[in-house]
């Protein structure tokens, strides 16, 4: 069932209040608070409170419970349906990082410790849903109003702690359309190169949400940057130009601002479209299967950005291809990111790449409309006709096949007598 927002909203209001009448402090924290401020809807909400996760248990019963964080002192509280379910915190803040990642332990504490423990300022307010106040120990309140992303406390330190938080700064600038503060921009810099002791899942999930965004080429420019991008992807470092060595050109060269302008015209990309059409630039289908693998992809995001990688540029002269060449592109999967991706690269000429004409892509879009049935025909002959026909299995079923399907997909023969005369004349060749 979806979430509806306004019965989301009532709920975290809800556990508030609940844990208020028992005596306990509670707020909304973080990024909830944040998207508010902004006007955003909050995709959920988070609550932190003065009770102890036993404590929160007992308030909303172990029934509506779920202890799933509970040694970082979270417990997960279960909503009524469409008001989904709400993380509540214990005010803590978090003992040494050795892992450059998680803290090794947490400690109960304070709403001011806990709102210094957090990432940037912008993610370190606190919320009196009931008294409609905001509570500020970080300067967030300010930054948000000039639209700045910038670490608590100092910067280097914070990175240290958490490397993670080198992607979420830049994620939350672009996406806010916010500007990085410039000690904590010099920050990220100065520790790009530790981005790998993040796990891939997490770096790929942070390129996944910045690449599904409408500022994606801003995303990618930024990470090019402060020097995260040929860290994140060393596969487009050596490209393009052979004295440069940390990263994909410089950043103002004629073929890193196509790249970027690229990326902008995409609309609402899945990610390995917005992946593919960053790669395809700079990579081939070889170092989008590496890519893919190191990240740990999906199967399925994985087969369509090497497929989309590996096909860039199988629709040019689409206009003028044999219906039976163009149709397997056309049934594929991936058909309609293809198009998009083609649609794009076009847009954004580059001299040693060939472009689709217009005409190349009407052709494509005209044929995608038409009924499933009518560009894919279930196929005239079948390995079981060739079977009964008595012709004995060989290498060759797979080719004489494939030139009865080319012929009827060109028209060259309508029925199944004519496709069997067909096979029986290959055979003969
Ligand atoms: P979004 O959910 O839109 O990505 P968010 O700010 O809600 O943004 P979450 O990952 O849901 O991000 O985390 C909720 C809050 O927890 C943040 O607002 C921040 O206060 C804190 N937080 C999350 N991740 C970190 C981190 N790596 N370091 C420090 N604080 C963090
Ligand atoms: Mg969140």
């Amino acid at each position: 069932m979806p979430l509806d927002p306004d019965k989301q909203r009532k709920f975290a209001v809800d556990v508030v209040r609940t844990l208020r009448s028992h005596g306990y402090e509670a707020y909304w924290a973080g990024g909830c608070v944040r998207d508010r401020l902004l006007g955003r809807l909050p995709k959920d909400y988070d609550v932190a409170t003065t009770a102890r996760p036993d404590e929160i248990r007992e308030v909303f019963s172990h029934k509506r419970t779920v202890p799933i964080g509970a040694q970082f002192g979270v417990i997960t509280v279960v909503g009524p349906k469409p008001a989904g379910q709400i993380e509540v915190a214990t005010f803590r803040e978090d003992a040494t990082y050795s892992d450059g990642r998680r803290p090794d332990s947490v400690e109960f504490s304070t709403p001011e410790a806990d709102a210094h423990r957090r990432d940037f300022t912008i993610n370190g307010l606190f919320y009196d849903p009931l008294e409609d106040r905001v509570i500020d120990y970080v300067g967030g309140v300010d930054d948000l109003g000039r639209g700045v992303v910038r670490a608590i406390g100092e910067p280097r330190a914070r990175f240290e702690e958490d490397k993670l938080r080198l992607l979420r700064a830049v994620r939350f600038t672009v996406t806010f359309g916010f500007s990085l503060d410039i000690p904590t921009r010099d920050a990220i810099e100065y520790m790009a190169s530790q981005i790998g002791v993040v796990s891939v899942e997490r770096i790929a999930d942070e390129m996944r949400r910045m690449l599904m965004h409408d500022s994606r080429a801003k995303a990618v420019d930024l990470l090019h940057e402060v020097d995260l991008l040929p860290q994140i992807l060393p596969e487009l470092n050596a490209a393009n130009d052979a004295e440069a060595t940390t990263a994909v050109g410089r950043r103002g060269d004629a073929a890193w601002l196509a790249a970027l302008a690229t990326l902008d015209l995409l609309s609402e990309p899945p990610f390995p479209l917005a992946l593919a059409a960053l790669l395809v630039p700079f990579v081939d289908a070889a170092a989008a299967r590496g890519l893919a693998a190191r990240w740990k992809l999906s199967n399925q995001e994985s087969r369509s950005l090497c497929w989309l990688v590996e096909q860039q540029a199988a629709l040019v002269g689409a206009e003028q291809m044999p219906w039976s060449r163009l149709q397997p592109l056309l049934v594929h999967d991936n058909a309609r990111e293809l198009i998009a991706l083609l649609a794009v690269l076009s847009e954004v000429p580059a001299a040693d790449r060939p472009v689709a004409s217009r005409a190349d892509l009407a052709r494509c879009r005209q044929m995608l409309a038409r009924p499933a049935l009518e560009i894919n025909p279930p196929p005239l002959v079948t390995g079981d006709d060739l079977i009964e026909l008595g012709i004995p299995r060989s290498k060759a079923y797979q080719r004489i096949l494939q030139a009865a399907r080319d012929a009827q997909l060109d028209g060259l023969i309508q029925t199944k007598a004519e496709a069997l005369e067909l096979v029986k004349r290959l055979l003969n060749e």
